[in-house]
């Protein structure tokens, strides 16, 4: 239920709403917005009347939400959501370009990645260090010593991490070494996960999996955001059909449609999404055409050698063409590559 007040409500009135919301055992969501101050209810709010509220002085209308999530849609909060990462406001008005390979390998690899990211004046490195491999016996990540490698290298080029959590009991020790959680395309449904992600307040990169529906996805963010963690960065990466010749099939269609369903920023994975480099340009070209917040992409300073995903990894000098050619585009669109 959504409870819009009317312009020229006053607070008091405002106030004696949101205090009838919790005396009914529900919780009440204000917003203020440049046009309207509306107030959304989560709880299981059937058993109340409209007329409940729609008495009240001060109070316009009241609405009840029909999608089963709640917070994380555009109904209850209309004004899009800016998440701030190390100095990125990842939103509208920039396109932020999160860049780094895919698994942390060695201190020298990272450390050069590090370096030419922010040589380029970009904020935010990626770079995993639990990997989800669909292969017991691939290459499982260096966990916290990578950690440790990919934050050394952050701070010493200004950078923000964007690294993934795979279980609940890792918040703690992944959360000493990054800026922004990022919940993996395998753990999208990680009940456990996501509720632990929501008691933090660190931003989380949540990632649409392989066979995820767009409500899924944002019924995955509504568990976050219910335990009060609001900065959330959705990413899709590519869905599984029936087509063979890319590793997944990029949904590009899912941006403007959650960009209508939900205030939240959303970012595209063109690596995992084409899996294979020589796609990711078109992709990444696509995903600031279509107007997605920014792109999460994978290089490596040598793919030929990487641990893992080398083949769609970018090496610097086709990241550097792709990069000019986002900001080509960038003047046109009236958006910021950070
Ligand atoms: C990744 O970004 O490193 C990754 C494993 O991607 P996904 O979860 O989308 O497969
Ligand atoms: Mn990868």
């Amino acid at each position: 239920m959504i409870i819009v007040f009317r312009k020229d409500a006053s607070e008091e009135q405002i106030q004696t709403a949101l205090r009838k919301i919790e005396s009914l055992g529900y919780t009440p969501h204000l917003s203020r917005g440049a046009l309207k101050t509306i107030c959304g209810v989560t709880g299981d709010d059937r058993a109340i009347a409209e007329s409940e509220f729609d008495q009240l002085p001060g109070v316009e209308s009241v609405l009840r939400v029909l999608k089963p999530y709640k917070l994380a849609s555009r109904e209850f909060h209309p004004d899009p959501t800016r998440v701030e990462v190390g100095g990125v406001a990842v939103g509208p008005g920039n396109f932020a370009v999160v860049a780094g390979p895919c698994s942390v390998e060695t201190e020298e690899q990272v450390e050069s990645t590090a370096a030419f990211v922010a040589r380029h004046g970009l904020k935010l490195l990626r770079g995993g260090a639990f990997k989800p491999r669909s292969s017991p016996y691939s290459f499982q990540g260096l966990g916290e010593q990578g950690l440790q490698i990919l934050s050394a290298a952050a701070r010493r080029h200004g950078l923000t991490v964007i690294t993934e959590i795979m279980s609940e009991h890792d918040v703690d020790l992944v959360g000493r070494y990054t800026g922004v959680f990022q919940v993996g395309a395998r753990n999208m449904q990680n009940f456990a996960l996501l509720k632990a992600l929501g008691e933090t307040r660190t931003p989380v990169l949540l990632k649409r999996s392989m066979m995820g529906t767009i409500e899924e996805l944002l019924l995955s963010a509504e568990y976050i955001m219910k335990g009060g963690n609001s900065r959330i960065i959705l990413c899709e990466r590519g869905i599984r059909t029936f087509e063979t010749q890319t590793r997944n099939t990029l949904d590009i269609a899912a941006v403007p449609v959650i960009r209508r369903l939900s205030h939240l920023p959303i970012l595209v994975d063109p690596s995992h999404a084409m899996g294979d480099w020589h796609y990711v340009p078109a992709a990444s070209l696509a995903a600031i055409a279509v107007g997605a917040d920014g792109i999460l992409v994978e290089i490596h300073p040598d793919p030929a050698v990487a641990k893992s995903d080398g083949k769609q990894s970018l090496n610097f000098p086709h990241f550097e063409d792709l990069l000019g050619k986002l900001q080509g585009l960038a003047g046109h669109l009236g958006v910021a590559v950070t």
